[in-house]
Formats: structure tokens, C-alpha cells, sequence
């Protein structure tokens, strides 16, 4: 029995931990060929190390991706490698999160860079082989901060929300050559990113959730997967969200 993503190639980026590591693996395990991206090679290759055992194929693809020198060079080395890109997940993201007030120019800009122009890069330049090949699957991690906003956040939010709208706007320029874009709105998943909150914090989030449990990144990964299948050929400029019934 084949496997649904036999002989697909994905670009995951920020796969070395959280999410990105649940995508990368879930990919995967569907028998995607699998770039695991991150700023350090040696972590994204820990990634890599747990695929190969588990008898798939990937590679550790390093590249900041705020910098679009080094996002054309890491999907040009995706393309020598495997001839193509497929999937392409921006899943990379940071937040610096304080009260606007106290808010530097640099925790601003970096939280745009990394989530925004990230996403906007790694698209840009994983595109051409979607468009030669007439199939492509673009699924980017937005956040429910970037639908509903939230206190602290409005560097996060701000970024979430454009990705939304970039997201929106490609599907549009894209559509007709059969690749479809989508965004991810994850509400509460346990990670790093949300390991480090306050408490109270999560405790007040939890009281909000009606499934009254965080979720795993598994879970977002499922989602992604679907999103990348041939299943979810009529979904595009779609925000889905994900977040236990916020
Ligand atoms: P995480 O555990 O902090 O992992 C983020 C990953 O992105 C790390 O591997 C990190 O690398 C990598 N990364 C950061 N900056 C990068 C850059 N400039 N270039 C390449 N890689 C970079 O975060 P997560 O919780 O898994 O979040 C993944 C995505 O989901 C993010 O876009 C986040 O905004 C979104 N999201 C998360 C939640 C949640 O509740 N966790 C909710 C909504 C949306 P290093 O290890 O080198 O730092």
C-alpha cells in the first residue's frame, strides 16, 4: 500500500522544536521527503535523525528566515536535492511580548521579520517549483491572536493577522495553476512558546477553552497534514481555526 505523500517533497520551517517537529514528523510518516529547517543546522538535525530511524527521508536545511539570501539558498538546496518543493509549511515564528507602551523598535521589528516577512520570503522563493509543477500545497501557522488580538501581543498579532491577509491575497494570485494556500489559527498548544507564560496567565486561557485542555502539537500537525492532501483540493484562503473552542 503507497503511502498519501509518496514522492512529495515538503519544506517545513522552525522544525526543530514544537509544532514544526509535530509537522515534520507527521510528513513524514505519510511518506513525505521532509526539509527540516531551523537557524542552527545541529538542532533541525536531531529532527532529521528521529525521521531516518524511523525509516523516512529528510534533511536539515539551515536558514534564518528573516534573511532572503539565505531562504533562496536553502530552497535552492531543497530543489538540487530532490528536484522540487511541494509543501511548503511556514510554521517559523517567535513573539516578544510586552504591553505596547514598553515596546522597543527591535522587539517590534523582529516579531514582523521572523513570522511576516519569513512567511513572505520562503513562499516567494519556494513558489516557482509549485508553479512549473501545477500543484502546490502553501499552509502557513497564523494564530488566533491574529483573528481576536490579544494583550501584549500586538507585535504577535499584527504579524498574524498580515499572514492572514498574505495568505488570502496568494490563494488568490495562485489559484488557477491548482496550488492552494491556507493559514492555521492555533489557539493554546503546548510548546516552548506557551511553556513560558505565567500561571495565572494559562490558568485564566484554560477557563476560556471549551474542550478545557491545551492542545498538542500532534494535533496541529493532523490539520496540516489534511491541508497538504489531495483530500483538501477545493480548501484555499482558508483560516482554520484550531484552538479547543476558544
Ligand atoms: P517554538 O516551540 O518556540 O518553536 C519555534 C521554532 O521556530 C524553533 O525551532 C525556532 O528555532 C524556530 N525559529 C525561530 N526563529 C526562526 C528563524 N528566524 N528562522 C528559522 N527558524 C526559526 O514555537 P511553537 O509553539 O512550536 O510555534 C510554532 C508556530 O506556531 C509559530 O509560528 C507560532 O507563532 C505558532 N503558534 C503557536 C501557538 C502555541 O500555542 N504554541 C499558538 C498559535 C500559533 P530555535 O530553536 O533556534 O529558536
Amino acid at each position: 500500500m503507497s503511502l498519501e505523500f509518496e514522492g512529495k517533497v515538503s519544506l517545513v520551517t522552525g522544525a526543530a522544536r514544537g509544532i514544526g517537529r509535530a509537522i515534520a514528523l507527521k510528513l513524514s510518516s505519510l511518506g513525505a521527503k521532509v526539509a527540516v529547517n531551523d537557524v542552527s543546522k545541529e538542532t533541525a538535525s536531531s529532527v532529521v535523525n528521529t525521521i531516518t530511524s524511523q525509516g523516512g527521508e529528510a534533511i536539515a536545511v539551515e536558514a534564518d528566515v528573516r534573511d532572503s539570501e539565505a531562504v533562496k539558498a536553502m530552497v535552492q538546496e531543497v530543489t538540487d536535492r530532490w528536484g522540487k518543493i511541494d509543501i511548503l509549511v511556514n510554521n517559523a515564528g517567535i513573539n516578544r511580548d510586552t504591553l505596547l507602551l514598553r515596546m522597543s523598535d527591535e522587539a517590534w521589528d523582529d516579531v514582523i521579520d521572523t513570522n511576516l516577512r519569513g512567511t513572505y520570503t520562503c513562499t516567494k522563493f519556494a513558489l516557482r517549483s509549485m508553479m512549473r509543477q501545477r500543484w502546490g500545497r502553501i499552509i502557513s501557522i497564523a494564530s488566533i491572536a491574529g483573528i481576536i488580538g490579544n494583550v501584549g501581543q500586538t507585535n504577535y498579532a499584527a504579524s498574524k493577522a498580515g499572514i492572514i491577509a498574505f495568505t488570502k491575497s496568494i490563494a488568490r494570485e495562485v489559484g488557477s495553476l491548482n496550488i492552494t494556500a491556507n493559514a492555521l489559527a492555533p489557539g493554546f498548544i503546548l510548546t516552548d512558546m506557551t511553556e513560558k507564560l505565567p500561571q495565572e496567565r494559562k490558568d485564566l486561557i484554560l477557563s476560556m477553552i471549551s474542550l478545557q485542555r491545551f492542545g498538542k502539537p500532534e494535533e496541529v500537525a493532523e490539520l496540516v497534514a489534511f491541508l497538504a492532501s489531495d483530500r483538501a483540493s477545493y480548501i484555499t484562503g482558508q483560516v482554520i481555526g484550531i484552538d479547543g473552542g476558544i
